[in-house]
């Protein structure tokens, strides 16, 4: 009704709420604040990637599920995202010999979706973008911040140094928060992190003859025992394969005929794919990158602070949710700011009250995928079953 919205307005209009990291998770965030009125600014370390040539950062694709793209559809972004996105419907098992079988995802019509990050967040931003009480401040990192007077304090790269203020601050910032620092020096605040012995190791596949290597429509997996391999497809026709291994072994392959005989051994049928040349060049390209889980609680301080994203729960990949999460973050403490009327010093404690439990399951099963695999190396069939429920 026209008496809500402007109480809506009246109430938020004033406060400032700054959302602290232009990821994913802090781009779409913005989003659901400035939808509510609220003067909404955005504040990201790096430059703005939609002028960026080369996009820094992890994973090039991610698989979108039902929880994301639902939190999409409350700020009018699915059906884009979706359009630019590829539907998986099934996972396609690449056995050693090169024998493939697929498992569908679900029943009939129901797929998730392959889309790029780098793609994903620029879309998000120039959606922030659009609404005029949004200001979208890059090249600017989270040095400190004050928890009694929500002071923060931000460094830009010509080394000067900015303090805004902020009636809440929203923590976007990733797996390493800035603004979690803070949380970490008071009492009662629990929190662990665990980084896997495995690594993953980024390849592409490209098109041949201006088509897809293997079938599009399908998540590949090369299921083998203590490692494996994984391959989403990109809108312009590559694959992205995932090396999942742990770092000791990655470290023992050091030069390209090793590269070769490691693949010749575990997945020959990409190596036409791939191509032998590519593969002994990019192997050695970028090391292998690490993988940490994060729990912790509250998420909340106070009515100043909360976390959402990477920022309050990285998880391991195994379970293609962490986004996925994040994203649901956002729908929850949106949901939140309706039913208690954007009153903080009741939303903030009901989140951290709702959103843990939730979180810390999503981060154990995603742990808990991970261990079985590996436990369990000598038995392939429950290896396989564990694979297919993670993927
Ligand atoms: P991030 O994406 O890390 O963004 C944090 C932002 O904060 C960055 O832009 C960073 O520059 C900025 N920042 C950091 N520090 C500061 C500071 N001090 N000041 C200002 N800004 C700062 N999830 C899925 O749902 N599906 C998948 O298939 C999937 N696959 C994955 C595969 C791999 C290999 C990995 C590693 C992860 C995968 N994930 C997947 C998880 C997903 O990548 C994360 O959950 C997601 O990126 C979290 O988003 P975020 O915005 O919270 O954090």
């Amino acid at each position: 009704s026209i008496s809500t919205m402007e109480e809506t307005t009246s109430r938020s209009s004033s406060k400032v709420v700054a959302v602290v990291g232009g990821g994913l998770v802090g781009a779409l965030n913005a989003c659901f604040f400035a939808k509510r009125g609220f003067q909404v600014e955005l504040f990201e370390a790096r430059e703005d990637i939609r002028r960026a040539r080369h996009v820094k950062g992890r994973s090039i694709n991610l698989a979108l599920s039902h929880r994301g793209r639902q939190a999409l559809q409350h700020v009018g972004m699915e059906e884009k995202i979706v359009s630019q996105g590829i539907p998986m419907n099934a996972r396609m098992i690449h056995s050693p010999s090169g024998k493939l079988s697929s498992i569908p995802y679900g029943k009939k019509g129901q797929f998730i979706l392959s889309v790029d990050r780098a793609n994903l967040n620029r879309e998000l931003l120039t959606e922030a973008e659009t609404y005029p009480n949004m200001q979208l401040n890059f090249d600017h990192k989270l040095q400190d911040w004050s928890a009694e007077t929500g002071l923060m304090t931000f460094a830009r790269s010509d080394g000067s140094v900015q303090e805004i203020q902020a009636d809440l601050i929203v923590g976007c910032d990733g797996a390493f928060s800035a603004i979690r620092k803070q949380f970490l020096r008071r009492s009662r605040f629990n929190y662990s992190q665990t980084y896997i012995p495995h690594g993953y190791m980024e390849l592409t596949m490209p098109p041949v003859h201006g088509e897809f290597a293997m079938e599009p429509n399908y998540l590949h997996i090369w299921p083998r025992n203590t490692f494996m391999m994984i391959a989403l497809p990109n809108l312009d026709k590559t694959f992205t394969c995932t090396l999942f291994m742990p770092f000791e072994e990655f470290e023992k392959i050091t030069t390209g005929e090793e590269v070769m005989e490691f693949f010749h051994r575990y997945f020959p049928d990409t190596i036409p794919l791939i191509g032998a040349d590519a593969l002994k060049r990019d192997y050695f390209r970028l090391p292998a990158q690490a993988m940490v889980s994060v729990k912790c609680s509250p998420y909340h301080i106070g009515d100043k602070c909360v976390l959402m994203g990477d920022a309050a729960h990285a998880v391991v990949p195994f379970y293609g949710q962490g986004m996925n999460a994040g994203f649901e973050d956002c729908v929850v403490f949106d949901e939140m700011m309706e039913q208690f009327k954007e009153d903080l010093s009741v939303v903030l404690p009901e989140y951290t009250r709702v959103r843990v439990p939730d979180d810390h399951a999503i981060a154990d099963l995603a742990m808990y995928n991970y261990v079985e695999m590996r436990a369990h190396v000598n038995s392939r069939w429950f290896l396989f079953r564990k694979l297919l429920d993670s993927f």
